[in-house]
């Protein structure tokens, strides 16, 4: 990257052009001399002009066509907290919107893992600060990223801090909001410093793997293109996709037992994505290559029809091709692969109108600020946290096939209390698909939950907070429980 800072800022300009048509683009000139007088003087670790880093940032919220108020805050984001400019001028220049964002940002200040006190209650703060804007997060994202590009020029334990964070709390909450661009980066930028042994492994054994399917796949593209033309689909884009874009997720499957560190048992190395103008092109390009090439036994997924907790849509399959080489396939519409790459922030897309946020992932959101209110406990809330957001999601239906989504391995109270905690204090049994389970079982993505309860019913039991997996279910059987000891008391 070129480190001059007029060379990077001509290139904002030149993005937000292209992106961003109609934006006023003396508002981020002003920004940009703002931040440069505030900043100057400064240097990074690098030895760079401070300047550079929210330039980067900037850059980054551009290419990601974030609105204008989030690149412009991108701008000023370090202006608060490393110099004597306050929120209160940023205001009077730029607006209140930009200086709620920036005062957003700032509050989060630096996320640093020095103790598990701190830790926790940078959490919370990081929650609070998502639930009043999203974009503050987006921002936060930008920032880290730079930060992560740049990091070869702080000391190892501080490289190692600062990625493992990464890893652990920014991925994971990028991937909880669908925005698969970032998770991606976040993780490939963080794993050099967190495993650098098995980093190096991978990129040694890697390109020799790759080339040889890479052959295999042209020719499987050229055979799948002249089916698709033959059978009338116009398809916008058929384009090999590559896992040597995303080490870490590489590297997670192949720690898998069943793959066991053995890459030739990852069939999805590299993919072929097909990208189509409607769903039912979606299903009819599925049917074009089953014809072509045997599908592999319970390999077909219809994220279409169920789409992931996260919001992901897609057709994918894996199947035998010429010479028994094993190919996936990912068959998805240009809003889909939208929605996959960017996420929650696909909505604040300047072209698109800005009320149409993700509602499910801003109520997930709520939730969370609202159970780390009532955990006063730090250890609780860290535990429960990592529970809620930092594990896999499965999603179950209600009799009346309303979708719930809940963290792997929840049970029927989990069930039971995120309908309502009166049904979950009241839950006697449950059936799961028609036939009645017990209460500690183990719930599969797709199953039709039916909650027994009786009245007479008046508090959970104690057993129960062993089996439950989410923190909502957790806090409302010890509230209940706390509630009447202190009646018994009485
Ligand atoms: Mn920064």
């Amino acid at each position: 990257m070129d480190t001059n800072k007029e060379i990077q800022f001509t290139k904002l300009l030149k993005t937000i052009n292209e992106t961003h048509p109609n934006a006023d683009l003396d508002m981020v000139k002003l920004a940009y001399e703002f931040a440069n007088n505030a900043h100057a003087g400064q240097k990074r670790k690098s030895g760079n002009d401070y300047i550079i880093h929210p330039i980067a940032t900037a850059q980054f919220l551009a290419e990601f066509k974030m609105d204008m108020p989030t690149i412009i805050a991108g701008l000023l984001h370090d202006v608060p907290e490393d110099t004597d400019v306050t929120i209160e001028d940023i205001k009077k220049n730029f607006g209140k919107e930009v200086a709620t964002l920036v005062s957003g940002v700032t509050k989060l200040g630096a996320l640093k893992y020095r103790g598990m006190e701190r830790y926790a209650e940078n959490l919370r703060r990081m929650f609070v600060a998502m639930s009043n804007d999203i974009r503050v997060i987006l921002i936060k994202f930008a920032d880290r990223i730079h930060n992560l590009k740049t990091l070869d020029y702080l000391p190892p334990e501080k490289q190692i801090r600062i990625a493992t964070e990464s890893l652990e709390i920014y991925a994971p909450i990028a991937d909880r909001l669908g925005i698969g661009k970032i998770k991606g980066e976040l993780e490939d930028l963080s794993f050099k410093y967190v495993h650098p042994k098995d980093y190096k492994w991978i990129i040694e054994i890697l390109p020799h793997k790759y080339k040889e399917k890479e052959k295999h796949l042209e020719k499987v593209k050229k055979r799948v293109t002249k089916k698709l033309i033959e059978a009338g689909i116009t398809f916008r884009n058929i384009s090999i996709h590559g896992r040597t874009k995303h080490l870490y997720s590489l590297y997670k499957k192949l720690l898998k037992p069943l793959i066991n560190r053995d890459l030739s048992k990852v069939y999805d190395l590299i993919a072929l994505r097909i990208i189509v103008p409607t769903v039912a092109d979606c299903y009819s390009t599925l049917g074009v290559l089953h014809n072509l090439y045997r599908p592999m036994p319970g390999r077909v997924k219809d994220y279409i029809a169920q789409p992931k907790p996260n919001g992901y849509q897609s057709l994918h399959t894996t199947v035998f091709t010429e010479n028994g080489e094993i190919v996936e396939f990912q068959i998805r519409t240009t809003e889909m692969h939208e929605e996959a790459e960017f996420g929650i922030a696909a909505h604040w897309n300047y072209k698109e109108n800005k009320g149409n946020i993700n509602k499910k992932s801003i109520k997930w959101i709520q939730e969370l600020v609202k159970w780390q209110k009532q955990t006063a406990d730090n250890e609780q809330f860290l535990n429960d946290i990592k529970l809620d957001i930092f594990q896999n999601r499965i999603f179950v239906f209600t009799p009346t096939g309303d979708v719930i989504d809940l963290p792997e391995e929840s049970t029927p109270i989990d069930f039971a209390y995120h309908v309502h905690s009166s049904i979950g204090d009241q839950c006697v049994g449950a059936r799961v698909n028609d036939h009645l389970v017990s209460l500690n079982s183990k719930l599969k993505s797709g199953d039709i939950v039916e909650i027994i309860t009786d009245k007479n019913r008046k508090m959970p039991s104690m057993d129960w907070l062993d089996s439950v997996k989410t923190s909502m279910a957790k806090s409302k059987i010890r509230s209940a429980l706390k509630k009447s000891k202190l009646k018994s008391y009485r």
